[in-house]
């Protein structure tokens, strides 16, 4: 058993069914199967459909295996290359996202939003002539969200284009209004609990019919190929058959989104709030609408940001560093669906109980 609990918020604190359901990968023969295989094949339709199930995903939305959320960066530039795309961000990976992009293609244009003001559609003029709007839903940077309503918003605001969201940090956690968006993507190493190294995308039918109409096609992971090898259940590449098998596992055990999501809102409020008593802790957004529900930003001086991290992990209790500006002012907690109530309250009482640097 490892000596501490990972409050990283990715990779994180594994879910407590991997154990077992590395046990049974190993030994029931699915790692030995050729990915055309009716086995993986069959493995494949039922972890896609576990998945449409449990996130409430609609049924008309494909959804692929990829490899990581960087990759999903590159798909969607390469596949709507001569569209221009847009980029609404207020930290360091809805950034990355953006110059990631402007490597590839120059269309790409950015709208920076401070991360303590809510955004708002009177600062994205310039969208109107976007092919694809590209959001981060849940920025890990900073622990704030873009509120569902928002992001309907932003659909209604700008019909034509495509939006993507990067909600890497918030899917598996967090209920997502799905058909407000054309793509969204998380990696695995975040909300759903498991090793690194696979990656979700999840597209309307309109996303695929529009890179369909394009043909961009010259790459391996095209959303075009993509898409043809998703209709039979296949992919474009041997994918990550360990990673598909552990993931139809850790959905089976899990509850539907909508349970998980709501203990987690509350949860992070509740942290929030014992966090923040008397003064003690100050959290980075500090508007509460703002906040995340699954990534909690803690803004402190720097040497009490070491202190804090050195102490808790002398507890057995794994911290994140900052990121981005905000590396060494302040630390992160992860409040994924992995980390039990048990082991948030036990890392809560313990910042509590520490006496501050002054
Ligand atoms: C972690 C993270 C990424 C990068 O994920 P990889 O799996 O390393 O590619 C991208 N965007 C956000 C918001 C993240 O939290």
């Amino acid at each position: 058993m490892a000596d501490f609990i990972s409050f990283y918020p990715g990779p994180s604190q594994t879910d407590p069914i991997l154990p077992q359901a590395l046990q049974e990968a190993a030994t029931c023969g699915i790692l030995s199967r050729n990915h055309r295989s009716s086995e993986f094949v069959a493995l494949a339709r039922e972890t896609v459909e576990l998945l449409h199930e449990k996130l409430s995903i609609p049924h008309n939305y494909s959804l692929f295996f990829v490899s990581s959320a960087t990759e999903c960066w590159e798909i969607i530039a390469q596949s709507f290359i001569n569209e221009v795309s847009y980029h609404v961000y207020n930290g360091a990976f809805g950034e990355k996202w953006m110059q990631y992009r402007q490597k590839i293609a120059p269309n790409a244009f950015g709208c920076h939003y401070p991360y303590h003001r809510m955004l708002g559609l009177n600062k994205m003029e310039m969208a109107d002539n976007a092919g694809v709007i590209c959001l981060t839903q849940n920025e890990t940077s900073n622990g704030t969200q873009v509120k569902n309503r928002m992001i309907r918003r932003v659909k209604t605001r700008f019909p034509k284009a495509l939006l993507a969201v990067d909600a890497t940090s918030s899917m598996g956690g967090a209920q997502l209004d799905w058909l407000s968006a054309d793509i969204w993507f998380a990696s695995v190493q975040k909300c759903f609990g498991l090793p690194a190294g696979m990656a979700l995308m999840v597209c309307s039918p309109k996303a695929i019919e529009k890179a369909e109409k394009i043909g961009q096609n010259r790459h391996y992971n095209s959303l075009i190929h993509l898409a043809e090898q998703g209709r039979k259940f296949q992919t474009t590449h041997t994918p990550n058959v360990l990673g598909i098998f552990l993931l139809n596992r850790v959905m089976k055990n899990r509850e539907g989104i909508e349970k998980i999501s709501n203990h987690l809102i509350d949860r992070a409020a509740e942290t929030a709030f014992q966090l923040q008593r008397k003064g003690k802790y100050q959290l980075l957004a500090h508007d509460r609408r703002l906040r995340s529900a699954t990534v909690l930003a803690i803004k402190a001086l720097p040497e009490e940001v070491e202190k804090a991290k050195a102490e808790a992990a002398e507890k057995g209790f794994l911290l994140g560093n900052g990121y981005g500006k905000w590396k060494e002012t302040t630390f992160r907690i992860a409040n994924f669906p992995a980390i039990s109530d048990e082991a948030m309250e036990r890392l809560t009482t313990f910042l509590i109980g520490r006496k501050k640097k002054t």
